[in-house]
């Protein structure tokens, strides 16, 4: 385990030999989840770095209001951010509402979206989404987990991203990128998405949770990359403990241009 060398750097707890390792955290909680490695000023000094990275983190996903949200999250398992809003385009300017979705029927539904992988599947949620939408709720999203995750194709990741980036509710949708980081650096290690999603609820102070969903998807997705980190340009190196960070040395923090500039297309 290499511990930051910078001047710069904030008091780091060393991890004890059993935590040491990032993912290999065994230090449990009561609760059975292993433990973060992270104080809680640092794990606040990570998000304030974030913070100033990203003052307004967006996701990529476009969608119109909170029904379109929840149709482009659906569509968008085992799908790219930017596939998804290819096909979307042309399907919202349609039908933005359960009741335009539904009058348009499955089969058109599955047109607009044939670019989509498992589009037949998704088609056959949408519309039945939409029904559910229209027959228990009012035609309204609901904005309470429990209800959200009844609907057609709706699990709790999507209820998450939903009830966080359209209600602004403190949820943690745990993605492929959430649970590496969470696991790589030892952030809130955990062997399933909800663990990680529960060690993140607990270590993430309230001032930053509106947005600390996007800023580790996009830590993730650009920076803390699954095969290679790039640590060289990391904002949070000289705090991280991961072993396989290459650098202790943090880079500069500035504002960075919002990412649908930076980074034109998601491959
Ligand atoms: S230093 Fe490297 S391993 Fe640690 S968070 Fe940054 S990119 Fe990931």
């Amino acid at each position: 385990m290499t511990l930051p060398k910078s001047k710069n750097s904030l008091p780091v707890r060393k991890p004890s030999a059993s935590a040491s390792g990032g993912a290999k955290a065994k230090a449990s909680s009561r609760k059975g989840r292993p433990r973060s490695l992270y104080t809680p000023a640092e794990v606040h000094e990570i998000f304030r770095r974030f913070s100033v990275q990203r003052p307004e983190p967006k996701g990529e996903l476009d969608y119109v209001n909170p029904f379109t949200l929840l149709i482009a999250v659906v569509l968008s398992a085992q799908a790219t951010d930017a596939g998804v809003n290819k096909a979307t385009k042309a399907l919202f300017s349609v039908a933005d509402t359960p009741q335009k979705m539904l009058a348009l029927g499955e089969a058109k539904v599955g047109d607009y979206i044939r670019t989509i992988g498992l589009w037949r599947n998704k088609a056959k949620n949408v519309i039945a989404l939409s029904k559910a939408l229209i027959d228990d709720h009012a035609g309204k999203v609901p904005e309470d987990r429990d209800e959200l995750v009844e609907l057609p194709g709706v699990g709790r990741k999507t209820a998450n991203v939903v009830l966080n980036v359209a209600f602004g509710q403190h949820t943690m949708a745990v993605d492929t990128h959430i649970f590496r980081i969470g696991n790589r650096i030892g952030l809130a290690p955990g062997k399933t998405p909800e663990q990680v999603e529960q060690g993140l609820l607990k270590v993430i102070p309230a001032e930053y949770m509106r947005h600390a969903h996007h800023w580790l998807i996009l830590h993730g997705r650009y920076v803390c990359k699954a095969r290679k980190p790039d640590c060289p340009v990391c904002v949070i190196a000289d705090i991280c403990k991961s072993k396989e960070k290459t650098t202790d040395v943090s880079a500069p923090l500035v504002p960075i241009a919002p990412l649908k500039e930076a980074f034109p297309a998601e491959v």
